[in-house]
């Protein structure tokens, strides 16, 4: 380091604060400005698009340099910690124009992406996670410091673990030391996450407290290394976080971020964006915190059928009363983001309006109280009783705070009159003054004679009298002192105009001092309030989910379900796909029974492409989830077992995003179900075997399906259009044969997309030969050969079946046929009709022939 040894002091300052920041873009104060230098300025100046320049231009080594205002630091700030980056903001401690030499600077934050609160996300939360390695087992914790939110649980496997933090969509993972265990290269290959380290020796303070329900000592080292990570990088009072609580995996129904990205539940597969998932659906929260509670419901929905009908029953009473529940709409759309609040208080960086916030959120507590016991008290019993009005903190928020007052709180105007008689004595000192100052004006305009004479003020040179040029003359020589001269006037000052300015100034300056000191006092009195604001936060916040669920339940027609621990029957009457409907509009959508009596564990689904298979298997899986979720669901009628887990292998164009082969992927996928799956599982598998060779293909499908039936691997939802599996259905007992229906209309196949009994039509391509006009004789024709082929294929398969138990290769043997024959029925199997014009389609058919 030699260039640091030549440095200036400045640059000996920064090299030094920037060594304990090495992972981090340090921010540093100069005056206006954070400024960048060397590496940091070189990358962010590419980053955020600004110009990089340097300090000492003309010296042999001029210092990179870049920077950014102070005062809109926070847009470029967003962007670094949003891209994935740390920032570490340092600041001047000392006031410059009392120091001497060096100002003192210190880093007070460093923002990190998992401890960003970003003003504008405050629909997701932002969890950081840590997690640790004991032997074979991984204690994981999480906590989001915008809400304060703290949760640990142990996992028992690395893939859990990604999942985990996949499910958390956290984008930052600590560790406790460098050498990371090998679940974190995991972790940042499959899932991009920030992997941060906390090794640095630190106690935070109210740590023994926030473990206090914590009894298993693995947590706690884990829970130690969080909370550590959040003191240091945080640098402020995180009195807000929550007592630790401990959950397993296992209480909510489980499902892989394959299957939570098939099924589209937070994020379109296509773009990546909310609209067109579930939660966009469901979705008609009136709160922040309502929204996030939504997310927190999808990610992980219940397994506890008690559980569920509770939420059943108060979607059910708020169904039951429409004008209360619009009477609770109103009063939710006025609550604030409580959570976000108690933060912002606990950090110390609430302002006067923020307070004005609560408390108009306090003010709706007694109508939604009021609500909800008319309603249905016993339902609501426990949310009644924990829904604390806080009466107190009301009225001091009322007493205290101006109700628009400003954003910044060391300017005053923050504080009500008679809230303080100090303060008060000082307003009226100010008011006085000013008064008296306006009195002079009256006066010396009547004595001099002089109408325009005018008392100003300015920062400089405080009250003036002013008179214009043309009238100076008329003023007595001697009356006032002159202080400036402008060009079209002249001002003038008086001993007694300074003497009441000095006290109009000592006034407000003590004014302004005693209402930060009373504001900072109320302040602490509010903190003395975060659990209970938190803990109305989560009722608030349940009670906006649960009214969103009665809402879309109400607009789209959707149906209470009812659920069975015992019976694994699925009966599904007019069932849709709710996003599938909403987009489509209700009288485009088809809707499909779904039924599987507790025996039937496989459905097998037949049908040409874009029929509505995937659709169709898809909404059995979004039925579910929103069933247990506590809504009601798509359907005149629904009765459904509680499933513990759901699998899905659904075929997707983004499956190269991760590098692997399509084939690859559906078969990591669908190895998932083949091992975790259990009873109680529910499993959706499209086209598995598609994305290799035909028989390859196809032998695995069948294989697949023999398996899941032997090991009873819960209900599965099987889609193929290789027709050839349906005969499955007289070897397998728990298989059903269904399709999707197609019909002839004015000439036109069209698609029902309607769910039928049995296995589809085989002879589908002769009806659309038949429909497009070719002639009778060919299609009869065409039709004795299929037979013969059938047949053929069916003496094959019944004498190898004969010969070798292991009957799936019969499927798959050559049948032996006239080569030609059977080039033809392939050709016209693998025909894309969709593609054809009746015209194309009677020279294909001809040259069949
Ligand atoms: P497949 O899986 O058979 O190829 P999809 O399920 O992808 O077919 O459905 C193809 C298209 O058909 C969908 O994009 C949708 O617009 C439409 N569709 C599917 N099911 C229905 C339905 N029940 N009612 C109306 N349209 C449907």
């Amino acid at each position: 380091m030699t260039q640091k040894t030549k440095q200036t002091p400045m640059m000996e300052q920064y090299f030094l604060i920037k060594e304990q920041h090495p992972d981090a873009f340090l921010f540093y104060r100069l005056g206006d400005f954070y400024e960048l230098f060397h590496e940091d300025a070189i990358r962010a100046a590419k980053i955020l698009e600004i110009t990089l320049t340097s300090r000492n231009k003309n010296a042999d080594n001029p210092v990179p340099m870049c920077g950014v205002p102070y005062h809109s630091a926070t847009e470029y700030i967003r962007t670094l910690v949003t891209s994935g980056y740390k920032v570490a903001i340092c600041e001047q401690i000392e006031d410059p124009k009392t120091t001497k030499g060096m100002v003192k600077r210190e880093v007070v934050q460093v923002l990190t992406p998992g401890t960003y609160m970003d003003e504008k996300g405050s629909n997701s939360n932002n969890y950081l996670v840590a997690i640790e390695q004991i032997g074979g087992i991984f204690p994981l914790a999480y906590a989001d410091i915008s809400t304060g939110e703290l949760r640990v649980t142990i996992l028992e496997n690395e893939d859990a673990v990604i999942n985990e933090v996949q499910s958390l969509q956290s984008k930052e993972v600590v560790f406790s030391s460098e050498e990371y265990p090998p679940i974190a290269q995991l972790l940042e290959q499959q899932t991009g996450v920030l992997i941060s380290n906390q090794n640095t020796q630190v106690t935070t303070a109210n740590y023994e407290e926030l473990l206090e329900d914590i009894d298993e000592e693995k947590c706690e080292s884990v829970l130690k290394i969080l909370l550590d990570y959040l003191s240091i990088t945080q640098k402020r009072s995180l009195s807000h976080i929550q007592k630790a609580i401990r959950y397993k995996p296992d209480q909510f129904l489980k499902m892989d971020a394959y299957a939570r990205r098939n099924l589209e539940l937070t994020l379109s597969i296509r773009d990546q964006q909310k609209a067109g998932s579930l939660l966009w659906l469901m979705d008609q929260t009136k709160t922040a915190m309502g929204g996030r509670k939504l997310k927190q419901w999808l990610e992980k929905p219940l397994i506890n059928k008690t559980e569920i009908e509770l939420r059943q029953q108060k979607v059910e009473s708020l169904l039951n009363h429409y004008f209360e529940r619009m009477d609770i709409n109103e009063a939710l759309s006025s609550v604030y983001d409580l959570e976000r609040l108690v933060a912002k208080v606990s950090f110390g960086n609430v302002n006067g309006r923020e307070l004005i916030q609560l408390k108009t959120s306090l003010e709706q507590l007694p109508l939604i109280k009021n609500t909800l016991e008319s309603i249905d008290e016993k339902v609501w019993q426990s949310t009644l009783d924990k829904i604390e009005e806080m009466p107190e903190l009301r009225s001091l928020i009322e007493t205290a705070i101006i109700e628009d007052s400003p954003i910044l709180i060391t300017e005053g105007n923050v504080i009500k009159d008679n809230y303080n008689d100090m303060l008060d004595q000082y307003r009226d000192a100010m008011r006085n003054g000013k008064k008296w100052i306006a009195a002079l004006q009256q006066q010396e305009r009547e004595r001099t004679g002089i109408k325009t004479l005018k008392i100003g003020y300015n920062r400089v040179f405080g009250y003036y009298i002013e008179v214009s040029k043309a009238n100076v003359q008329h003023l007595p020589e001697g009356l006032y002192d002159r202080k400036q001269t402008l060009t079209n006037a002249e001002r003038f000052i008086t001993p007694e105009l300074k003497e009441k300015e000095r006290i109009i100034l000592e006034a407000e300056e003590k004014s302004a001092t005693l209402e930060y000191e009373l504001f900072i006092e109320i302040r602490e009195k509010v903190k003395a309030y975060s659990e209970s604001l938190q803990q109305l936060a989560k009722q608030i916040s349940e009670l906006d989910v649960l009214q969103s669920f009665a809402e879309i339940s109400e607009r789209y027609h959707y149906t209470k379900p009812t659920m069975s621990s015992t019976s694994k029957a699925i009966n599904i009457l007019e069932g849709r796909h709710p996003v599938v409907e909403e987009v489509l509009g209700k009288d485009q959508y088809v809707s499909n029974h779904i039924q599987m009596e507790e025996d039937n564990r496989i459905l097998l689904v037949t049908g040409p492409n874009m029929s509505g298979k995937s659709t169709y298997m898809r909404q059995v899986a979004l039925i579910v989830i929103m069933a247990q979720m506590g809504c009601y669901v798509p359907a005149n009628e629904a009765h459904l077992p509680v499933f513990d887990q759901i699998f899905t292998r659904i075929g997707a164009a983004d499956d190269l995003y991760s590098g692997q082969s399509t084939f690859m992927v559906e078969m990591v996928e669908t190895n998932q179900a083949l091992q975790f799956a259990t009873e109680r599982s529910l499993i959706l598998f499209d086209e598995i075997g598609r994305g290799t060779a035909t028989y390859d293909g196809m032998a695995l499908a069948e294989a697949i399906l023999k398996h899941l039936h032997q090991n009873k691997k819960g209900k599965v939802l099987f889609s193929t259009h290789y027709h050839e599996l349906t005969s499955l259905e007289k070897e397998l007992s728990g298989l059903r044969n269904v399709h999707v229906g197609a019909i002839e209309q004015n000439g036109e196949l069209v698609f029902l997309h309607k769910i039928m009994q049995g296995p589809a039509d085989k002879s589908y391509g002769l009806h659309v030969a038949k429909l497009a006009g070719m002639p009778d004789s060919l299609i009869t024709e065409a039709r004795q050969i299929l037979h013969r082929l059938e047949s053929e294929a069916k003496v094959t398969k019944d004498s190898v079946a004969e010969a070798d138990d292991t009957t799936q290769l019969s499927l798959f043997s050559e049948v032996e046929v006239d080569l030609n024959e059977k080039q033809v029925i392939n050709e016209m199997k693998d025909l894309a009709i969709e593609n054809f014009t009746p015209m194309d389609l009677m020279y294909q058919v001809n040259e069949w022939k």
